[in-house]
């Protein structure tokens, strides 16, 4: 069993090809960057911290102040945080079935940036 808990310490994750969203964090740490693409359309495609868990949702919290509660599925993680801390996205929609994804920092340096998003890439 996964350990799903929240950590105010450590490290904040970047997306790899083995975790693309918070829902893939088997650590979800306080104030980790995130990339909102959830059902509230004038918040979708803004930037945000995770705060903590409340039931199943994920509240993060917007630049404004504003915390709104997320499936964890909806909020998408950071291609590179660089030394200072500020967390870079590069989002791609999925050519394929048309999914919001976030670009490995692989993906971004390769000569050739993905069109697909991983769950078309795998079939
Ligand atoms: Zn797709």
């Amino acid at each position: 069993m996964p350990i799903a808990g929240t950590s105010s310490s450590g490290q904040f994750s970047c997306a790899t090809s083995d975790h693309r969203t918070l829902r893939d964090l088997r650590i979800k740490r306080k104030g980790q960057p995130v990339f909102v693409i959830g059902h509230l359309i004038d918040r979708k495609g803004q930037e945000a911290t995770f705060e903590v868990f409340n039931d199943r949702l994920a509240v993060v919290k917007f630049p404004d102040g504003v915390a709104v509660g997320y499936d964890p599925f909806e909020l998408l993680l950071p291609t590179d945080i660089d030394p200072d801390g500020v967390a870079y996205f590069e989002i791609r929609g999925c050519a394929i079935c048309g999914q919001l994804f976030p670009l490995t920092g692989e993906e971004c340096d390769a000569p050739q940036e993905p069109t697909a998003c991983p769950d078309c890439r795998d079939q």
